[in-house]
């Protein structure tokens, strides 16, 4: 199965025109709450494509948590590792869309803060027999890390997303990580260098493989990704299909649970088509407004997918 250690956040989605300056208000057309968090839409995406899924996290002992974990149980997701706590509030997102479908976001983590190693051990048992385990940095970096080393002990495939992204990523997030994949702002974060083409991430992409991952994509909206690996130094470029974005919050944790699903299930696949497939997936979820509402389910898409 898919483990996930990570996340939840309770968006809170104002749409507007366009983003306000500082200092500035702007007034809206449309509000809503809906469910984010880097590792429950990830979570929730390979889930909605079919897989069996585990979620290892933390959230508030209030309405927001409580919602949560009913969400988590409405898309078949075990809330077995699903902590809630009294010591914090659960994480919550202010999200501001405009109309091109860009936004800009505040996270305060409440709740994520406290995952520990205490829920690592608490769910070894899966975390050590999962197919793939997939982490991110919106928990505390450590607890990320001290997941990824325990499912690599056990030869768990691993794929890291360094997101938000960090300047000073302790190295070994990279020798830990058999698949490491960031968006263009991540890519430019941790090396310094720009990436504004497939050509910048491919470049970005040979020197963060240098730092001891396996594999790099750098997913770089709507053109797609660049994936370069170990095995073959040589940036490709694969490219997404051409859609008419509506709101692309979101899209790269579509991108990584649709990879995560295809590497437990369909570990046979080139990395090239699980990628290609994976791209598909999120361009389907920016067609769609919000985050995990715009996720699609495995019985709305094309059979060839699966
Ligand atoms: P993030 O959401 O982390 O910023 P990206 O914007 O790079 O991530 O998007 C992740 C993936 O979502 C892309 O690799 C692509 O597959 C898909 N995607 C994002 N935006 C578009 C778009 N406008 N058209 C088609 N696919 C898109």
């Amino acid at each position: 199965q898919v483990v996930v250690v990570g996340s939840c956040m309770t968006d809170l989605v104002s749409c507007t025109t366009r983003l306000p300056k500082p200092g500035e208000t702007v007034i809206g057309h449309k509000f809503f709450i809906g469910f984010g968090g880097k590792g429950a839409n990830q979570c929730v995406q390979a889930a909605r494509l079919g897989a069996k899924t585990s979620m290892i996290c933390e959230v508030g002992k209030d309405s927001f948590g409580n919602e949560y974990i009913e969400n988590f149980k409405r898309n078949e997701i075990s809330t077995e590792f699903v902590g809630q706590t009294e010591d914090a509030a659960t994480g919550a997102a202010s999200i501001i869309v405009n109309s091109e479908g860009e936004n800009v976001i505040v996270i305060v983590p409440g709740a994520n803060l406290l995952v520990d190693s205490e829920d690592l051990k608490r769910a070894a048992d899966v975390i050590c027999k999962a197919k793939v385990i997939v982490c991110q940095l919106e928990i505390t970096p450590a607890t990320s890390l001290e997941a990824l080393k325990m499912a690599h002990a056990s030869g768990v495939k691993t794929l890291f997303n360094p997101a938000p992204a960090q300047a000073d990523l302790h190295p070994q997030f990279y020798t830990l990580s058999d698949i490491f994949c960031c968006n263009e702002t991540e890519a430019e974060i941790l090396t310094g260098l720009p990436v504004g083409n497939p050509e910048d991430a491919g470049k970005v992409g040979s020197l963060l493989l240098e730092r001891g991952c396996k594999l790099v994509i750098v997913t770089l909206g709507a053109e797609g990704c660049v994936m370069i690996s170990k095995e073959d130094p040589i940036p490709k470029h694969v490219a997404a299909g051409k859609v008419k974005a509506m709101d692309t919050t979101g899209a790269g944790d579509s991108f990584v649970g649709a990879l995560a699903f295809y590497l437990a299930y369909y570990p046979n696949l080139s990395m090239e088509e699980m990628i290609r497939k994976s791209n598909f997936i999120a361009s389907v979820s920016v067609q769609a407004p919000g985050t995990q509402s715009s996720y699609p389910y495995r019985k709305d898409l094309p059979r060839d997918l699966f």
